[in-house]
């Protein structure tokens, strides 16, 4: 409503009934009607509000609908609307009903860009299917999760382009508005790619149901990891606590005197697996560190050869006798520019791995040589080796080869994603090859120190928040 107002005075809120019957009929309404007198003390009833004594009311027509009304009125007695102010409010009128309604256009353009631009950029895979069954949409999201291609889905049959939708679709929680916290399921989805899970839902509206769907399959699988992980690391735990406790048991027993020998083998059976229990626990405690991004390393330089030499020995006392070793260094080495301790603690998981996974006993090769301005250690071992597709996967958080154990070989699956960890954090790279004959071979390099620089090096301090380093390991038995 378009008005010039007196001081003061306002039209109602709520539009007066003949200018709702303006709006309406798309008629026109002017009072008193042309050619009627006025009539000098009425008001009219046209705009609730304003002391009117003439109005003239006429709809704002915009493609064959009303927008509204504009309504000029006059509070002076006497004076009343014509022809001529007919015409020109007529014309204002449609003047105006333009100027709204491209407005309105515009916006609804913005809107539907900006919609259109939500659903081509969001993460999530978003799928509508209409009423008959029919997919209307299929965002840039749900083709990368799945890998179908949007021309081959688009105006389809959803049950007949979407692997498993009849399967599906009974068990995606529908719901009739987009509240928070509705439920989801997750779903296997196979895809070219091989099999992907997903996290689905749907909202149901009048024109069919918007599905929005993530791709979980990592978190799936660190969930399958962590189950394995729980199942093995509890198993770790439980054989050296049921030799400790074995043991004891037998110590304090007095039906039968153990001589002095017997009792030394007790005792140090509890010290063996009090250690054992305590690495893992240690084990799992450096990798929480690690996630946690609370690990300082230190940087001194220090010869790699004595490391390699001191870690062979300490492992080599508990190592089945079927396994030998090796130790073979480069000429002319650098000094390394690490945390001596963890890198002392890298070799140690890499020998101790190879003594563990070669049942049947075999050579085990440690070397180190200088390669490129870099300093290379490899662990050489002749066992089970990885098998191809492996390699990096064996580097993940909880990943083992053999989670069921079939083998009797044990472990948490957290060594080499600690190996790699402190590896990359002291600035250097970890992998495997496969060992020419048989076996593997794991390779890691770190920066060497730069001889100039050598002298400035401090011993600097290697914090480790909670961490006890590990002594000596018995081996797995
Ligand atoms: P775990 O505690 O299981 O030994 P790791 O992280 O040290 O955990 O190793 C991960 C997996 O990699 C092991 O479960 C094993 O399957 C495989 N692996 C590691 N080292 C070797 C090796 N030297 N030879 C064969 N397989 C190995």
């Amino acid at each position: 409503e378009l008005l010039s107002q007196e001081a003061g005075v306002a039209p109602d809120q709520e539009p007066e009934e003949a200018v709702r019957t303006v709006v309406e009929t798309g008629g026109l309404k002017i009072v008193p009607a042309l050619g009627e007198a006025p009539n000098g003390r009425k008001k009219t009833s046209i705009l609730g509000g304003i002391d009117a004594r003439s109005a003239i009311c006429v709809p704002l027509p915009a493609r064959k609908r009303t927008l509204g009304a504009l309504t000029l009125a006059r509070t002076g007695s006497g004076e009343t609307y014509g022809a001529d102010d007919l015409a020109l409010a007529e014309d204002l009128a449609g003047r105006l009903a333009l100027a709204i309604d491209r407005a309105r256009l515009h916006r609804e353009v913005e809107e539907r860009a900006d919609a259109a631009r939500v659903v081509a950029h969001v993460a999530d895979g978003v799928l509508l299917v209409d009423r008959g069954g029919v997919v209307r949409l299929w965002n840039p999201a749900a083709e990368a999760i799945t890998s179908i291609a949007p021309a081959d889905v688009l105006g389809n049959s959803a049950v007949e382009v979407i692997p498993g939708w009849t399967d599906a679709v009974g068990t995606i929680p529908i719901s009739t508005s987009p509240d928070p916290g509705h439920a989801e399921v997750v779903i296997p989805f196979e895809t070219d790619g091989g099999e992907r899970w997903i996290s689905i839902s749907g909202v149901n509206f009048y024109g069919g149901t918007v599905y929005a769907f993530r791709d979980l399959t990592e978190v799936h699988q660190l969930e399958a990891l962590k189950a394995d992980f729980i199942a093995t690391a509890s198993h770790e735990l439980r054989t050296p606590l049921a030799a400790v406790y074995g043991a004891a048991q037998t110590l304090l027993r007095h039906d039968f005197a153990l001589d002095e020998g017997g009792r030394d083998r007790f005792v140090s059976l509890i010290a063996d697996e009090s250690e054992r229990l305590g690495r893992i626990v240690n084990e799992i405690l450096l990798a929480n560190q690690l996630d946690a991004g609370r690990l300082d390393l230190g940087r001194e330089p220090f010869d790699s050869v004595e490391v390699v030499e001191r870690v062979v020995e300490a492992t080599r006392a508990f190592a089945p006798a079927e396994i030998s070793f090796k130790i073979s260094a480069g000429e002319e080495l650098p000094l390394v520019a690490a945390d001596r301790d963890k890198v002392r603690q890298v070799l140690v998981n890499l020998v101790e791995n190879a003594i563990k996974y070669s049942p049947d006993g075999g050579k085990i090769e440690v070397g180190v040589e200088a390669h490129d301005g870099a300093v290379r250690f490899c662990v050489r071992d002749e066992g089970l080796g990885i098998p191809e597709g492996e390699e990096k996967r064996i580097f993940e958080k909880f990943f083992r080869l053999d989670p069921q154990m079939s083998r009797g070989v044990g472990g948490t699956g957290l060594g080499l994603y600690i190996c790699n960890e402190l590896v990359t954090r002291m600035g250097g790279r970890i992998w495997v090859e496969a060992n020419g004959k048989k076996g593997s071979t794991f390779v890691f390099e770190l920066p060497a120190a730069e001889p100039a620089l050598t002298p400035q090096f401090g011993p600097e301090s290697v914090e480790l928040h909670g961490f006890v380093p590990p002594v000596r390991r018995a081996p797995h038995r």
